[in-house]
């Protein structure tokens, strides 16, 4: 499909502007196969500006920008070549749900007291 082939050429030089001029640290990170943040950025449309990730795809085996999409426990990037799915939970909402459970599980059993 030319239309995905144009997609993948602007989605990679994208990258490649966001590689320039990132720090070693970040470029490490990303190569070892992590989501490093690069920046914040706005789009044509968009009223604000979103926090932008730099990551290895390892569907198309290509490196993709992408902004989170979606709630933070539902949180996930897109591949910007291919739009393969990259769960993208924050680590702190396993311990916001843990704290949550914590809080019903005290309010149930002082109520049972009373
Ligand atoms: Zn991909």
């Amino acid at each position: 499909m030319p239309g995905s082939e144009a997609r993948v050429i602007a989605a990679q030089l994208d990258v490649q502007r966001a590689f320039h001029g990132l720090s070693l640290f970040k470029t490490f990170l990303i190569r070892s196969g992590r989501k490093a943040y690069i920046g914040h950025e706005t789009r044509e449309g968009w009223t604000g500006a979103l926090p932008f990730y730099l990551f290895w795809c390892d569907a198309c085996e290509r490196y993709a920008k992408d902004y989170p999409h979606s709630f933070p426990e539902k949180r996930y990037l897109s591949c910007s070549n291919c739009s393969a799915y990259h769960r993208f939970v924050p680590w702190w909402i396993p311990l916001w749900k843990l704290w949550h459970l914590l809080r019903i599980s005290i309010k149930y059993s002082s109520w049972k007291r009373t």
